[in-house]
């Protein structure tokens, strides 16, 4: 798996006051879309393209669209439907499914609790949106999940992401066929015993959606 942080003054501007205690709800969902905005640009950079002729009022040319079949956007549900409009802005015309993934406390393992995604995910390049990589299981779960559909391009899109979340990740992924990439606003320090990236933000669902 190929990790690239988006090292950016613009995304650490905004990183910055995302984190921030005192941003409200409002304020933390438009940081959010704006966010995934400049983390789409980057993470589309091998999205596939097809030519296709066009005439300028001058002359002929040659230019791109995206491919068939067309890429499939998949917020995992709930932090990740924050993600979604960014994303969509930036490629309007992916797909979306939907993938809600919950932690068994018993077993301490991902699992799945709802999935609206196509059958068949041969020959489709996928982006998985999920603001926090925190542990990694959850989405080690949903790139799993993907691939056993036929899904044969991943990218995760993630605000934040840990470093004992990305060597989970990366550990649980090894060995997988199709190429998986990972890319984050920034590495932070840690995470603490309760599972929380320090400094992190915080519980993003909690933030985007107003609980307190
Ligand atoms: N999920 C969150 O929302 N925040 C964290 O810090 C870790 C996981």
């Amino acid at each position: 798996m190929r990790v690239h942080v988006a090292d950016h003054p613009l995304i650490a501007h905004k990183l910055t006051y995302l984190r921030d205690k005192r941003t409200d709800t409002p304020t933390f969902r438009r940081l959010t879309d704006e966010l995934v905005t400049l983390l789409a640009y980057e993470a589309t950079r091998e999205v596939r393209t097809t030519p296709f002729e066009i005439e300028t009022p001058v002359a002929p040319a040659t230019g791109i669209r995206l491919a068939s079949p067309k890429p499939l956007v998949v917020p995992i549900l709930r932090a990740g439907l924050g993600m979604l409009d960014g994303m969509m802005r930036m490629v309007p015309t992916a797909e979306v499914g939907f993938l809600g993934m919950i932690r068994n406390e018993e077993t301490l393992e991902a699992e799945t609790y709802a999935n609206r995604l196509p059958d068949d995910l041969s020959g489709r390049q996928c982006y998985l949106l999920d603001p926090m990589l925190a542990t990694g299981g959850t989405l080690a779960a949903a790139i799993h999940f993907l691939v056993d559909l036929g899904a044969d391009d991943i990218t995760a899109i993630t605000l934040l992401s840990a470093p004992e979340g990305i060597e989970i990740l990366k550990s649980r992924v090894e060995g997988i066929q199709p190429p998986l990439r990972l890319v984050t606003g920034a590495i932070d320090e840690k995470l603490n015993e309760k599972g929380y990236i320090v400094p992190g933000l915080g519980d993003a669902g909690d933030r985007l959606y107003g609980v307190v």
